[in-house]
């Protein structure tokens, strides 16, 4: 094993990659890079999530130590990240393609990149489910969604009996942050009791907004453009009742993101990455997993930072007793802080600036679709979403690279109703691209930023020639 280990010790290689940038990823950055490590995170992009976590699609975590108020899930996110770079680490916004773990130093895929490692921290977590309904394809984005905390705003769900499936904390949580917006919110259960701890069941129970419909599975969904009705079967198979609603959330659990490492690695029955008791070596040296990704039990925000704790302590240790890694120093000792994120200012008459590269609101909108002649970007988010989070810096970095030839403009859907009603938005993030008063292209969902570049570039191609 040293000889082996030692021959990897060439130049270019990296001491430590991690994979995944939810509160387990990041924490190993944090100490990795405070041990003076650089770690790379590649902070993953679609595949089984986004850059964030799953604490990127919740709205307030009340039960992160330090946040005696409580805190958003993308704002402790973000703050995550944030200390994170500050110290040294490195970032690679994409997913990992492959690991190929099978040869040192270890290869690791990744924006069309190869990247070698001594050592790896796999954090990449769990990604939720899906029921796999017959026509669960057609109503994809139509009505069926898999985060009511990034999609419940949308016009389409407002004062609509809703539903959503699922006993667990995530369902109690999604089916009371739904009455906010739904006429009644219907709590699917497949057995006779909630998952959920007592205190998120109880708010559930007492909530009038609510009905539960116990011992029901979902056997299929119906609707024309937009779904319309779930039909009900019971325990036992048979016919139950058929609800009329316009959405339909998923909160069924979780599957851990090990399939790029399932071959490699050692791992449950149910894929979760199997480590040494009590500790983040799995059966591979060098090889460290940090947070729900093997953890099958206690899945919370805090206990994956626990473990990518532990991951990056014994990441270092492992390195330094091989003798593979290579410290950077800091100048000077303690990075510059990083302070609060300024949120971008409405723009009303008095501070409107034509030639901004990214502006907010209505009245922004407005002027910009009558007077600027550039390709025009309008993002439409929601307070609460968590993948809007992970965009709109993405728009901007492409806003940027082309040097001022194209424009963005936010539109809260929350704020701006009527905006987003016009403009037949069925979620959250969704992007519009105008040119000349035209809509040109739509996106929904989050995407790697050369669509959104090429999709612009073209338009000011055509418009050159
Ligand atoms: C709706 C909801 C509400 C929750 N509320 C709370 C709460 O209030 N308090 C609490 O403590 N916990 C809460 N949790 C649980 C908590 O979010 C998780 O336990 C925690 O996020 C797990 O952290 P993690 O870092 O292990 O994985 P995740 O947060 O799942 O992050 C995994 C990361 O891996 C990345 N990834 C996956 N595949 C790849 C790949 N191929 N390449 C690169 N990257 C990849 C993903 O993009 C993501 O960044 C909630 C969960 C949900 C779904």
């Amino acid at each position: 094993m040293a000889d082996e280990v030692a021959a990897a010790a060439a130049g270019g290689v990296e001491n430590l990659v991690i994979v995944g940038s939810g509160p387990a990823g990041y924490t190993a950055a944090i100490y990795a890079a405070r041990a003076n490590l650089r770690p790379i995170v590649i902070t993953g992009f679609q595949d089984g999530g986004i850059p964030g976590g799953q604490l990127m699609t919740t709205t307030h975590v009340e039960n992160f130590p330090g946040f005696p108020d409580g805190i958003l899930g993308p704002d402790l996110m973000d703050r995550l990240k944030a200390q994170a770079v500050r110290w040294g680490t490195r970032l690679v916004e994409a997913d990992a393609d492959s690991l190929d773990l099978s040869q040192r130093p270890f290869r690791i895929q990744a924006d069309g990149e190869t990247i070698t490692a001594h050592a790896v921290i796999l954090a990449t977590g769990a990604s939720a489910n899906r029921l796999g309904l017959p026509s669960e394809e057609r109503f994809w984005n139509a009505g069926i969604s898999a985060c009511a905390i990034c999609d419940g705003a949308t016009p389409q769900f407002r004062n609509e009996e809703l539903a959503v499936v699922g006993g667990g904390d995530s369902a109690c949580e999604e089916a009371v942050y739904l009455t906010k917006y739904g006429s009644r919110v219907h709590l699917i259960v497949r057995s006779g009791q909630l998952r959920a701890s007592k205190a998120m069941a109880d708010r559930v129970l007492a909530n009038p907004s609510i009905t539960v419909h116990w011992n029901r599975r979902i056997r299929d969904c119906s609707g024309s453009d937009w779904l319309e009705a779930i039909e009900l079967v019971d325990a036992e198979g048979n016919s139950a009742e058929t609800i009329p609603v316009r959405g339909l959330f998923y909160a069924i659990g979780h599957t851990p993101n090990t399939r790029l490492v399932r071959e490699q690695l050692d791992v449950d029955s149910h894929g979760y990455l199997i480590t040494k008791p009590g500790r983040p070596e799995t059966s591979l040296e060098g090889v460290f997993a940090a947070g729900d990704v093997a953890d099958a039990e206690w899945r919370q925000g805090i206990t994956a930072a626990g473990s990518g704790c532990q991951a990056a302590l014994a990441a270092e240790r492992w390195l330094t007793h091989h003798n593979l890694a290579v410290t950077v120093s800091h100048d000077p000792v303690d990075p510059q802080e990083v302070g609060e994120a300024k949120p971008t200012a409405t723009s009303d008459e008095a501070n409107y600036d034509p030639n901004a590269l990214w502006q907010k609101g209505a009245y922004a909108l407005r002027k910009l679709y009558h007077d600027s002649d550039k390709p025009l970007l309008v993002v439409y988010t929601s307070p609460t979403c968590g993948p809007c989070h992970v965009l709109k810096p993405q728009l901007k970095r492409v806003l940027d690279e082309l040097g001022g030839r194209a424009q963005g403009v936010e539109i809260d859907i929350e704020a701006d109703q009527e905006i987003a009603q016009q403009a037949g938005v069925s979620g959250t993030p969704t992007v519009q691209l105008f040119f000349q008063k035209e809509l040109k292209q739509q996106f929904r969902g989050v995407k790697q930023r050369s669509e959104f570049k090429a999709a612009i570039e073209q338009l000011l191609g055509a418009a050159v020639s």
